[in-house]
């Protein structure tokens, strides 16, 4: 049987190619659907660690900070992303909490404690205990993760809400919006590599 190591399936079409090496700010495109097929990654595992590890700092402060401050007429309150979630789950969509609370706290932090898991052996060369779990869940949970789309609805709140009260965005979102351009980064396409490198 022909080894399939140097094979690459697009995943919009499932056209079959043969892997290349891509210099800097290169990428292969599928010839048939235009879906990116492989990116440059210009990381070393141990810059990718660094990375993971301060996206955790960042998903606690995006937890248990406040997105955003109101007040009006002296009355003031804050909310954080936990609250959000409880919010909407007392109302009386509470199937739409789950989903957020998969979307903006749950996947993340997985695909998170499943990079610095990875990652951490990867330092020494090593394959982690339950890899090819990992790689798989890290695949899986990629669509879940959608810490950008919050990103976007925190930003029309505050923005709509700043005509009618006193709106102060909270450390919360400035982490949010951090943590949202490092996990695309991160946990993007790029993490099928580790398949190859270990
Ligand atoms: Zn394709």
């Amino acid at each position: 049987m022909a080894s399939t190591d140097q094979l690459i399936i697009c995943e919009h079409c499932d056209c079959v190619y043969e892997k290349v090496t891509l210099a800097k700010h290169q990428k292969t495109l599928c010839s048939r659907c235009g879906g990116v097929l492989q990116r440059y990654n210009g990381l070393t595992i141990e810059q990718r660690l660094a990375l993971s590890l301060t996206a955790l700092v960042l998903w606690v402060f995006t937890n248990f900070y406040p997105v955003m401050s109101i007040s009006l007429k002296g009355l003031k309150n804050s909310a954080t992303l936990w609250d959000s979630v409880l919010a909407l789950s007392q109302g009386p969509i509470t199937f739409i909490a789950m989903v957020a609370a998969i979307a903006m706290i749950i996947a993340p932090i997985i695909q998170l404690v499943l990079l610095i898991w990875v990652l951490g052996f990867a330092l020494s060369h090593q394959r982690c205990p339950g890899f090819k779990f990992c790689m798989r869940w890290l695949e899986t949970l990629r669509p879940w993760s959608m810490l950008e789309v919050c990103l976007l609805g925190a930003m029309v709140a505050v923005i709509k809400l700043a005509g009618l009260l006193d709106v102060l965005p909270g450390i919360g979102l400035f982490a949010l919006a951090v943590l949202s351009l490092m996990m695309i980064r991160i946990a993007g396409r790029d993490v099928r590599d580790l398949w190859d490198t270990l």
